[in-house]
C-alpha cells in the first residue's frame, strides 16, 4: 500500500485541481459529440495533455488518444481508461454549461470521466519523482457504440508497453462520494439479433400480416422479463440495495428486449429486433431457446416461418477479483470505508466495451456515486435531465489516483515474472 503520506499527497493534490476540472467538465459537457465524430472533444484534451506535459498520440482508433507518464521505462505499467463521447439525446437542463450541440448530451458523464482522467494525469504527474513505475492514459472514443475499446486495441494501445492492469470507473445514480465496487461480474453481455418472419404459402400473402405476427412475437417475448428498469429515484436506490445483497436471481438475470422494426421505412414486414442481456453466455443461450420455442408456437399457429440473424454482440465484463481485493485496503484509505459499497450482484441493464480490456489483460471498474437528490441531481444515466454533482470529480480522482499508484507500489515488491 502506498504510505498513508502518499494518499495524503493525492488527496490534497486532487483538491488543488478540482476547480480546474470542473472548468473542463463544463466545456465538455456545453460540446457533446457523438460516437465516431468526437474531433473537438480530442483536441481539447489533447492539448490539456501537452500543457501537463505529456506526449499525447492522437488519431487512434478513430478519435482516440492516450499519453504515457514514464518514470523509467524499465519500470511495469498501468494504465486508466476513460471514455469522451456522448448521446443522441437533447438535454433539458436549463445549467448554463447545457449542451450547446442540439440533439446531442453528455446524458452518460463521459465530461466527467475524461475530466476525471485529466485530473489524475495532473495529480500523478506532480508526484513522478514518487511513483514507482509508469502510467497510461487512455480516452476512449465511440464508447456508446461498443467499438472504441477494440479500435484502440487494434491501434495499440494495449502494446508496448503492455500495462500489467487496467482501471475505469463510470458515474452511477449513488449519492456523491460513494463507489460501488465488485470482485466479480461488473456488467453482463449482450447479444443482439434480426428475427424475419415470412409466410409459409407465399400465394395468399394477406398485406399487414407479417407485423401483425412480429408484433405478436415481441409481446410473447418482452412478457418474459422479470426485472422492471428503475426509472425513479426511490426505485433506483432500492435497486442498489438488492445488488449488494445479491441474491440468486440478479446473479442469474436475462433481460429481453423485442422491438418492431414497422417504424422503420427501411425494414422488412415481419421483422424486429431482438436483444438478450443475461450474467453469462450460457444463460444467453438458454433465453435464445427460451425466444425459439416461443416462436415455433407462434409461426406454427399463424403459417409463418421465422430466421434468427445475429447482428452483434458483447461479452461480459469482469473484473479481476484479485486486482480488485489487492487494492481494497488502499481504497478504503483513501476513500471513507463507509462511502464503500461491496455489489455482489451486477446491474442487468447495460453494457460496457471495458469488457475488452479486460479480456486481455486484467482490469477492474467501479461504479462513481454522482448524485444529489437534494440539489435535484440524479445522475440517471441516459435521461435528458441527467446531471451530476461535481464534487464525484474530486472522489473520482482521488480513487483512480490510488488505484494506479497502489497498483504500481504492489508490482514494485512483486514484479511480473
Ligand atoms: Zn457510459
Amino acid at each position: 500500500m502506498p504510505k498513508q503520506t502518499h494518499i495524503q499527497t493525492i488527496q490534497s493534490l486532487a483538491q488543488g485541481v478540482f476547480d480546474h476540472l470542473v472548468r473542463i467538465r463544463r466545456d465538455l459537457h456545453r460540446h457533446p459529440e457523438l460516437s465516431g465524430h468526437e474531433a473537438w472533444t480530442a483536441h481539447y484534451l489533447a492539448s490539456e495533455l501537452v500543457q501537463l506535459g505529456l506526449e499525447v498520440r492522437t488519431g487512434a482508433g478513430g478519435h482516440g488518444l492516450w499519453a504515457d507518464l514514464v518514470t523509467d521505462p524499465s519500470r511495469p505499467s498501468v494504465a486508466l481508461r476513460v471514455d469522451i463521447d456522448a448521446l443522441p439525446i437533447q438535454e433539458v437542463n436549463r445549467a448554463p454549461y447545457r449542451s450547446a450541440n442540439p440533439g446531442v448530451m453528455h446524458a452518460c458523464g463521459h465530461d466527467v470521466h475524461s475530466a476525471i482522467g485529466i485530473g489524475v494525469v495532473g495529480v500523478l504527474s506532480q508526484m513522478r519523482t514518487s511513483l514507482p513505475g509508469n502510467i497510461r492514459f487512455i480516452f476512449q472514443p465511440e464508447e456508446e457504440e461498443i467499438t472504441g475499446a477494440q479500435r484502440m486495441i487494434r491501434a495499440g494501445v494495449l502494446n508496448r508497453p503492455t500495462p500489467a492492469a487496467i482501471f475505469g470507473l463510470h458515474v452511477a445514480p449513488l449519492p456523491v462520494g460513494v463507489i460501488g465496487w465488485t470482485d466479480n461480474l461488473f456488467l453482463a453481455g449482450f447479444a443482439h439479433y434480426l428475427v424475419t418472419l415470412t409466410d409459409q404459402d407465399l400465394t395468399k400473402v394477406q398485406p399487414g400480416h407479417l407485423d401483425a405476427v412480429a408484433r405478436r412475437c415481441c409481446q410473447v417475448i418482452n412478457r418474459f422479463n422479470t426485472w422492471h428498469l428503475p426509472t425513479t429515484w426511490e426505485e433506483m436506490e432500492a435497486f442498489w440495495q438488492l445488488m449488494h445483497i445479491g441474491p440468486r436471481q440478479l446473479k442469474n438475470f436475462i433481460t429481453y428486449d423485442a422491438t418492431p422494426n414497422a417504424d422503420d421505412p427501411a425494414a422488412w414486414e415481419g421483422q424486429f429486433g431482438l436483444g438478450i442481456t443475461a450474467a453469462n453466455p450460457h444463460l444467453r443461450l438458454a433465453a435464445l431457446g427460451r425466444v425459439r420455442a416461443a416462436l415455433n408456437a407462434i409461426c406454427g399457429a399463424t403459417r409463418t416461418r421465422y430466421h434468427i440473424e445475429p447482428m452483434g454482440s458483447i461479452i461480459d465484463m469482469r473484473n479481476d477479483p484479485q486486482l480488485v481485493l489487492s487494492n481494497l485496503p488502499a481504497l478504503t484509505a483513501a476513500v471513507r470505508s463507509e462511502q464503500l459499497i461491496h455489489l455482489r450482484g451486477a446491474f442487468p441493464f447495460n453494457c460496457e466495451d471495458f469488457a475488452y480490456y479486460t479480456k486481455r489483460i486484467p482490469g477492474a471498474m467501479y461504479w462513481l456515486g454522482a448524485a444529489n437528490p437534494a440539489a435535484g441531481k440524479f445522475a440517471m444515466l441516459h435521461t435528458p435531465d441527467f446531471d451530476v454533482d461535481e464534487g464525484c470529480i474530486q472522489t473520482g480522482t482521488i480513487a483512480m489516483a490510488t488505484l494506479l499508484f497502489n497498483t504500481l507500489s504492489q508490482l514494485a515488491l512483486n514484479p511480473p515474472d
